[in-house]
Protein backbone atom coordinates (compact mmCIF):
# COMPACT_ATOMS: atom_id res chain seq x y z
CA UNK A 1 0.00 0.00 0.00
CA UNK A 2 1.19 3.34 1.12
CA UNK A 3 5.05 3.16 0.72
CA UNK A 4 7.09 5.20 3.23
CA UNK A 5 9.59 6.46 0.13
CA UNK A 6 6.36 8.46 -1.04
CA UNK A 7 6.14 10.40 2.47
CA UNK A 8 9.37 12.65 1.41
CA UNK A 9 7.34 14.90 -0.74
CA UNK A 10 4.95 16.85 1.60
CA UNK A 11 1.65 16.67 0.05
CA UNK A 12 1.61 13.12 0.17
CA UNK A 13 2.55 13.08 3.78
CA UNK A 14 -0.63 14.66 4.08
CA UNK A 15 -2.59 12.72 1.84
CA UNK A 16 -1.55 9.67 3.39
CA UNK A 17 -4.21 9.74 6.61
CA UNK A 18 -6.98 10.44 3.75
CA UNK A 19 -5.79 7.55 1.48
CA UNK A 20 -5.63 5.77 4.42
CA UNK A 21 -9.14 6.12 5.44
CA UNK A 22 -10.80 5.83 2.44
CA UNK A 23 -8.98 2.90 1.93
CA UNK A 24 -10.44 1.27 5.41
CA UNK A 25 -14.05 2.65 4.02
CA UNK A 26 -13.08 0.45 0.61
CA UNK A 27 -12.77 -2.48 1.62
CA UNK A 28 -15.43 -3.33 4.04
CA UNK A 29 -17.49 -2.04 0.92
CA UNK A 30 -15.97 -4.05 -1.69
CA UNK A 31 -15.60 -7.46 0.56
CA UNK A 32 -19.78 -6.67 0.77
CA UNK A 33 -20.11 -6.07 -2.78
CA UNK A 34 -18.58 -9.28 -3.59
CA UNK A 35 -20.61 -11.16 -1.08
CA UNK A 36 -23.82 -9.80 -1.88
CA UNK A 37 -24.40 -11.33 -5.04
CA UNK A 38 -22.93 -14.79 -3.89
CA UNK A 39 -25.55 -14.43 -1.03
CA UNK A 40 -28.43 -13.56 -3.47
CA UNK A 41 -27.71 -16.52 -5.81
CA UNK A 42 -27.17 -18.86 -3.68
CA UNK A 43 -30.82 -21.27 -3.61
CA UNK A 44 -31.82 -21.90 0.35
CA UNK A 45 -30.81 -25.32 1.66
CA UNK A 46 -33.40 -27.02 2.08
CA UNK A 47 -34.45 -30.46 3.69
CA UNK A 48 -37.86 -32.55 3.10
CA UNK A 49 -38.64 -35.57 5.11
CA UNK A 50 -39.67 -37.90 2.31
CA UNK A 51 -40.24 -37.40 -1.75
CA UNK A 52 -44.04 -36.23 -1.93
CA UNK A 53 -42.66 -33.84 -0.18
CA UNK A 54 -39.12 -33.18 -1.86
CA UNK A 55 -41.45 -32.90 -5.38
CA UNK A 56 -44.28 -30.41 -4.20
CA UNK A 57 -41.24 -28.39 -2.81
CA UNK A 58 -39.61 -27.77 -5.51
CA UNK A 59 -42.59 -27.07 -8.18
CA UNK A 60 -42.93 -24.21 -5.16
CA UNK A 61 -39.66 -23.24 -4.48
CA UNK A 62 -38.15 -23.23 -8.30
CA UNK A 63 -34.63 -22.33 -8.76
CA UNK A 64 -34.89 -20.13 -5.37
CA UNK A 65 -34.25 -23.69 -3.06
CA UNK A 66 -32.20 -26.70 -3.47
CA UNK A 67 -34.08 -29.36 -2.07
CA UNK A 68 -32.81 -32.43 -0.27
CA UNK A 69 -35.26 -35.50 0.39
CA UNK A 70 -34.31 -37.61 3.50
CA UNK A 71 -36.89 -40.66 2.21
CA UNK A 72 -36.63 -41.08 -1.14
CA UNK A 73 -39.07 -42.86 -3.70
CA UNK A 74 -39.63 -45.98 -2.85
CA UNK A 75 -38.70 -45.61 0.75
CA UNK A 76 -40.42 -46.51 3.81
CA UNK A 77 -40.93 -42.97 6.40
CA UNK A 78 -42.67 -45.51 8.84
CA UNK A 79 -39.29 -47.56 9.25
CA UNK A 80 -37.12 -44.83 8.57
CA UNK A 81 -34.02 -44.30 11.01
CA UNK A 82 -32.05 -41.24 10.12
CA UNK A 83 -28.21 -41.61 9.92
CA UNK A 84 -25.08 -39.34 10.66
CA UNK A 85 -25.30 -38.01 7.09
CA UNK A 86 -28.62 -36.78 7.33
CA UNK A 87 -28.66 -34.76 10.97
CA UNK A 88 -25.21 -32.92 8.61
CA UNK A 89 -27.60 -32.30 6.11
CA UNK A 90 -30.56 -30.73 8.02
CA UNK A 91 -27.56 -29.25 10.04
CA UNK A 92 -26.49 -27.23 6.73
CA UNK A 93 -30.49 -26.66 5.72
CA UNK A 94 -32.45 -23.45 6.93
CA UNK A 95 -35.86 -24.83 6.10
CA UNK A 96 -36.79 -28.13 7.16
CA UNK A 97 -40.39 -29.84 5.32
CA UNK A 98 -42.12 -32.33 7.27
CA UNK A 99 -45.66 -33.47 7.07
CA UNK A 100 -46.90 -33.96 10.23
CA UNK A 101 -49.76 -36.14 11.90
CA UNK A 102 -47.08 -37.94 13.60
CA UNK A 103 -45.62 -39.44 10.47
CA UNK A 104 -42.24 -38.68 11.23
CA UNK A 105 -41.91 -39.74 14.66
CA UNK A 106 -38.19 -39.38 14.80
CA UNK A 107 -38.21 -35.65 13.70
CA UNK A 108 -37.79 -34.38 17.02
CA UNK A 109 -34.78 -36.45 18.13
CA UNK A 110 -33.12 -35.88 14.44
CA UNK A 111 -33.49 -31.92 14.55
CA UNK A 112 -32.15 -32.29 17.93
CA UNK A 113 -29.15 -34.20 17.05
CA UNK A 114 -28.82 -31.86 13.78
CA UNK A 115 -28.55 -28.31 15.48
CA UNK A 116 -31.18 -27.59 13.56
CA UNK A 117 -32.80 -24.32 14.09
CA UNK A 118 -34.04 -23.22 11.00
CA UNK A 119 -37.61 -22.92 9.62
CA UNK A 120 -40.03 -26.15 10.13
CA UNK A 121 -42.94 -26.35 7.72
CA UNK A 122 -45.64 -28.70 8.67
CA UNK A 123 -47.15 -29.65 5.59
CA UNK A 124 -50.43 -30.85 6.95
CA UNK A 125 -50.82 -28.40 9.02
CA UNK A 126 -54.39 -26.99 8.99
CA UNK A 127 -56.24 -30.40 7.71
CA UNK A 128 -58.82 -32.65 9.42
CA UNK A 129 -57.20 -35.59 10.22
CA UNK A 130 -58.83 -38.87 9.92
CA UNK A 131 -58.19 -42.38 11.94
CA UNK A 132 -57.01 -45.31 10.50
CA UNK A 133 -58.97 -48.68 10.92
CA UNK A 134 -56.60 -49.10 13.79
CA UNK A 135 -57.97 -45.82 15.42
CA UNK A 136 -54.86 -43.99 15.15
CA UNK A 137 -54.06 -40.37 13.52
CA UNK A 138 -53.75 -41.09 9.46
CA UNK A 139 -51.02 -39.66 8.42
CA UNK A 140 -51.40 -40.06 4.46
CA UNK A 141 -53.30 -36.87 4.03
CA UNK A 142 -52.09 -36.13 0.55
CA UNK A 143 -53.74 -38.87 -0.51
CA UNK A 144 -56.78 -36.10 -0.92
CA UNK A 145 -56.24 -33.72 -3.65
CA UNK A 146 -57.85 -30.97 -1.49
CA UNK A 147 -55.46 -31.66 0.93
CA UNK A 148 -52.63 -32.05 -1.35
CA UNK A 149 -53.50 -28.22 -2.16
CA UNK A 150 -53.00 -27.22 1.61
CA UNK A 151 -49.83 -28.90 1.57
CA UNK A 152 -48.76 -26.53 -1.80
CA UNK A 153 -49.89 -23.77 0.21
CA UNK A 154 -48.30 -24.40 3.52
CA UNK A 155 -44.87 -24.61 1.53
CA UNK A 156 -45.59 -21.60 -0.17
CA UNK A 157 -46.13 -19.68 3.00
CA UNK A 158 -43.15 -21.48 4.74
CA UNK A 159 -40.85 -20.65 2.24
CA UNK A 160 -41.60 -17.16 1.54
CA UNK A 161 -41.25 -16.14 5.62
CA UNK A 162 -37.51 -18.06 5.54
CA UNK A 163 -36.96 -16.37 2.17
CA UNK A 164 -39.49 -13.50 1.99
CA UNK A 165 -37.66 -11.81 -1.11
CA UNK A 166 -38.52 -14.64 -3.12
CA UNK A 167 -42.07 -14.08 -1.96
CA UNK A 168 -43.68 -13.12 -6.08
CA UNK A 169 -42.03 -16.43 -7.11
CA UNK A 170 -43.17 -18.59 -4.55
CA UNK A 171 -46.65 -17.28 -5.35
CA UNK A 172 -46.64 -17.75 -9.07
CA UNK A 173 -45.07 -21.25 -9.14
CA UNK A 174 -47.57 -22.49 -6.27
CA UNK A 175 -50.39 -20.77 -8.20
CA UNK A 176 -49.23 -23.51 -11.44
CA UNK A 177 -48.96 -25.98 -9.04
CA UNK A 178 -52.21 -25.54 -7.77
CA UNK A 179 -53.97 -25.46 -10.89
CA UNK A 180 -51.97 -28.57 -12.37
CA UNK A 181 -53.26 -30.35 -9.13
CA UNK A 182 -56.52 -29.24 -9.54
CA UNK A 183 -56.76 -30.39 -13.26
CA UNK A 184 -55.25 -33.94 -12.02
CA UNK A 185 -58.30 -34.64 -9.99
CA UNK A 186 -60.73 -33.82 -12.18
CA UNK A 187 -58.78 -36.26 -14.34
CA UNK A 188 -59.00 -39.16 -12.21
CA UNK A 189 -62.77 -38.23 -11.13
CA UNK A 190 -63.65 -38.45 -14.69
CA UNK A 191 -61.41 -42.09 -14.90
CA UNK A 192 -62.88 -43.27 -11.99
CA UNK A 193 -66.11 -42.49 -12.60
CA UNK A 194 -66.31 -45.16 -14.99
CA UNK A 195 -66.39 -47.73 -12.48
CA UNK A 196 -69.17 -48.32 -10.92
CA UNK A 197 -68.82 -47.18 -7.13
CA UNK A 198 -69.66 -50.71 -5.88
CA UNK A 199 -66.45 -52.06 -7.43
CA UNK A 200 -64.20 -49.09 -6.54
CA UNK A 201 -62.19 -50.60 -4.80
CA UNK A 202 -58.40 -50.17 -3.46
CA UNK A 203 -56.30 -53.15 -2.80
CA UNK A 204 -53.71 -52.38 -0.63
CA UNK A 205 -51.73 -54.26 2.24
CA UNK A 206 -50.85 -50.95 3.77
CA UNK A 207 -54.05 -48.44 5.41
CA UNK A 208 -53.12 -45.92 3.43
CA UNK A 209 -55.49 -44.96 1.11
CA UNK A 210 -58.69 -43.43 3.30
CA UNK A 211 -57.99 -40.02 2.39
CA UNK A 212 -58.37 -41.18 -1.36
CA UNK A 213 -61.38 -43.20 -0.25
CA UNK A 214 -63.00 -39.95 1.03
CA UNK A 215 -62.09 -37.89 -2.30
CA UNK A 216 -62.66 -40.60 -4.45
CA UNK A 217 -65.06 -42.85 -3.36
CA UNK A 218 -63.26 -46.10 -3.07
CA UNK A 219 -63.43 -48.73 -1.06
CA UNK A 220 -60.51 -50.77 0.77
CA UNK A 221 -59.30 -53.88 0.54
CA UNK A 222 -57.06 -55.05 2.61
CA UNK A 223 -54.84 -57.96 2.11
ZN1 LIG B 1 -47.73 -45.13 5.01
Amino acid sequence: MTTETASSRPESTAARPLRRAAFAIALPLLLLLDAAPAGADEPLPVVASFSILGDLTAAVGGDRVAVTTLVGPGGDVHVYAPTPADARRLGEARVFIANGLGFEGWMARLTEAAGFDGHVIMAAEGIEPRLTDAGDTDPHAWQDPANGARYIENIRDGLIAADPTGADGYHERAARSLAALAALSDRMRDTLSAIPPERRKVVTSHDAFGYFGAAFGTGRVPV
